[in-house]
């Protein structure tokens, strides 16, 4: 029989695993390659009462599991989430629901609560370059807020972190992916890495940016599959 040493895995997550948005259509930031089109797909659940029924109704109806993301505040921090925490905890004692939570910036209390909460997944995005924050999301952080946001949720316990990196972020270029790549190889011990290639949403500033190149993109998926030979690369 041939040896088969590629996997190739394909995910179909609608409708069994709906995109939630904590704070509707509004977020603090401007960030470049969105301007709150991502929020556009995503179901608007701003308040515990609704949240609850909601997410109720979905564990009847056969749903696996949701993305509760949203937008942030300056700060990064997802907008509403400690507010629905409560909720959140009370879902994952009821349901068999899986929660995958887009973290955004996550202090030690929050990332304690997020675990306490019994929340499945933090999905956290990495950015290894100062200039690409600045330029492109601009809002107050550094690429150290991403080193603490992942000690943080390591320190907490999180039961499955899920860094993700964006190829090509900083207007279709490399830039700061490599440093993103060493930052969660020191900080955190990832369940599966997620490997996003930038692509240019329209109506957004970089809608007629270039995408990144197949070479560039080739050369940071073989750097992380060289730095995490174990790991799982999505
Ligand atoms: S924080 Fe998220 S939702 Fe808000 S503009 Fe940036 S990418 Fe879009």
């Amino acid at each position: 029989t041939a040896k088969m040493d590629k996997i190739f895995r394909s995910y179909y997550v609608w409708p069994k695993f709906p995109s939630i948005s904590m704070s509707g259509d509004s977020c603090a930031l401007y960030c470049k390659h969105c301007n709150h089109t991502y929020l556009n797909d995503m179901q608007s659940l701003t308040k515990p009462e609704k949240f609850l029924e909601t997410c109720r109704q979905l564990a009847d109806n056969g749903t696996v599991g949701f993305l509760l993301s949203g937008g942030c505040n300056k700060n990064g921090k997802m907008l509403n989430l400690r507010k629905l925490l409560p909720v959140i905890k009370q879902i994952k004692r009821e349901t068999d629901l899986i929660i995958k939570l887009h973290a955004g910036f996550v202090d030690t209390t929050l990332a304690e609560d997020i675990v306490s909460a019994g929340i499945d997944i933090a999905s956290v995005e990495v950015v290894g370059s100062n200039e690409t924050i600045k330029e492109i999301f601009d809002f107050n952080a550094s690429t150290n807020s991403y080193v603490n946001t992942l000690q943080n949720l390591e320190s907490a316990g999180m039961p499955y972190i899920v860094p993700h990196i964006c190829i090509g972020l900083h207007y279709g270029e490399i830039n700061g992916e490599f440093e993103a790549l060493k930052i969660i190889k020191e900080f955190c011990n990832p369940s599966l890495l997620v490997m996003i290639v930038f692509r240019p949403t329209k109506g957004t500033v970089l809608e007629n940016c270039k995408i990144p190149s197949i070479s560039d993109i080739s050369t940071v998926v073989k750097k992380a599959k060289e730095m995490f030979p174990y790991k799982d690369i999505s």
